[in-house]
This record gives structure tokens, C-alpha cells and sequence, in this order.
């Protein structure tokens, strides 16, 4: 069969040392900051064994936006959001079957650090409504996305921290100790869902401190001692 037209090309995001990552699926999670899901008006859990869920939810993969090139205000919106958050890139697919903390991390093959772009006005809307966030997540150019950052090169997670600085001053500074899912975690439980495969990304979710930005803006993005995303919004 001969395709009707060109096929789009796949999103690619380029690798710290050489090569690029090939996007499959960009994987949210939400609420998995306990200061951040305050902030949203949600109740945050007290110990590891009250946090029922993980909230997961999708942005396209040609959401992404790669080497700090511009992101065009969205339209359908009056209240665009930043959300820095650690992403995590799986290189492997998943085995069949359950996956235990060391398996599920074996699949993560670099780490970045991106924004979760979101139409608030719209999202709170839905989430009103009980209806699905959509419209306030999946948009196009709502994933802007660092260079990664093979695992190896990373060294140890869990000390980093994550800060978002809009026009130089600091919106959003958080630890990754202080997620409610770590990386493992989410994947064992994003396992349970999907066939999890190569090329999948997952944005971990975002500390306190979100808040608009509008045409204009410069932000830089960091995984503290690892990474950093710099960019603007263009009206
Ligand atoms: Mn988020």
C-alpha cells in the first residue's frame, strides 16, 4: 500500500554525547508533588500507604518542542500555566508480565527536564465538570523538553532538585525527594496500564509554585546539575 500522503515525521529529541531519542508516547503524571496538589486544592496523602493512584494523563508526542526553540501562546486560553518537571525516557520496552523497582528502572535510559504546558482556565473547566483535562493538557507545543541526559552521566536522582526562573526570577524550585511516586513507581504502575516500549516519555509531575505566563516570557527550565531548557513564549 502506498501511503495517502507523507507520513509526519517522528518527534526526536537529541541525547547529551550523540544521538536522538525517538518519541513513541509522552506519559503525565499529575498531583505527585504533595505542596503542589495543595496548591491545586487537592488533598495530599499522609504516607506512602494513603496515596491510593497515581493520576496519569497524555500529551501527543509531536507536542514536544526540542532546543529551546520558541512556543507559540496557545489559543482557547487566558491562563497558560508552567509546570517544570523532571521527564524520564525509556530506551527498552517493557517485559511481559510484573515489573519490580529494579526492572522498571532498568528501562529508563536518560533523564530531562521539560514543561507541562497547561491551559488552566480549560483544565479547571473540566476537572469542574468531571469531564477529561484534554483540552488543558494535549495541545500542540505544550511539551518543551531538554536535551537528555544519559542515565549514567545523571549519577544519583534523588538528591537533584527541579527550578523553573520566568524572566530570571524563580517561580518553581522543588527536591525529587519530595515526590509522592518516584520514577520506578510510576512506571511499575503505568506497567499495569500499557505496554510500556522504547521511546516513551514520562513527565513525573510538578512542584509548588505554577503560575501564568504570557507572551514575552523567558524561561529556564533545570534539573539542577544536569540539565537546562531555556525558551520563550511568543505571542
Ligand atoms: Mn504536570
Amino acid at each position: 500500500m502506498t501511503d495517502l500522503f507523507p507520513a509526519p515525521p517522528v518527534p526526536r529529541v537529541p541525547v547529551r554525547g550523540g544521538g536522538a531519542f525517538p518519541v513513541r508516547r509522552i506519559f503525565c503524571v499529575g498531583r505527585n508533588f504533595a505542596d503542589h496538589a495543595r496548591e491545586m486544592g487537592a488533598a495530599a496523602p499522609a504516607s506512602k500507604a494513603e496515596r491510593g493512584q497515581p493520576v496519569f494523563f497524555h500529551k501527543p508526542a509531536d507536542a514536544i518542542v526540542t532546543g529551546g526553540a520558541d512556543v507559540p501562546y496557545p489559543p482557547g486560553t487566558r491562563d497558560l500555566h508552567h509546570e517544570v518537571e523532571l521527564v524520564a525516557a525509556l530506551g527498552h520496552d517493557a517485559p511481559t508480565g510484573e515489573l519490580d523497582g529494579p526492572g522498571a528502572q532498568a528501562l529508563v535510559i536518560a533523564y530531562g527536564v521539560g514543561l507541562d504546558l497547561t491551559r488552566r482556565d480549560l483544565q479547571g473547566a473540566a476537572k469542574a465538570k468531571g469531564l477529561p483535562w484534554d483540552t488543558g493538557k494535549g495541545f500542540d507545543y505544550s511539551a518543551p523538553l531538554s536535551d537528555l541526559v544519559p542515565v549514567a552521566d545523571v549519577g544519583e536522582l534523588a538528591s537533584r532538585t527541579l527550578t523553573l526562573a520566568i524572566n530570571d526570577e524563580v517561580r518553581q524550585h522543588g527536591a525529587l525527594t519530595d515526590l509522592i511516586w518516584d520514577v520506578p513507581e510510576i512506571i511499575q504502575e503505568l506497567s499495569k496500564l500499557y505496554a510500556l516500549k522504547a521511546g516513551d516519555l514520562i513527565f513525573m509531575g510538578t512542584p509548588a509554585g505554577v503560575a501564568a505566563l504570557q507572551p514575552g516570557d523567558r524561561f529556564t527550565a533545570s534539573l539542577d546539575g544536569v540539565v537546562e531548557l531555556q525558551g520563550a513564549i511568543v505571542g
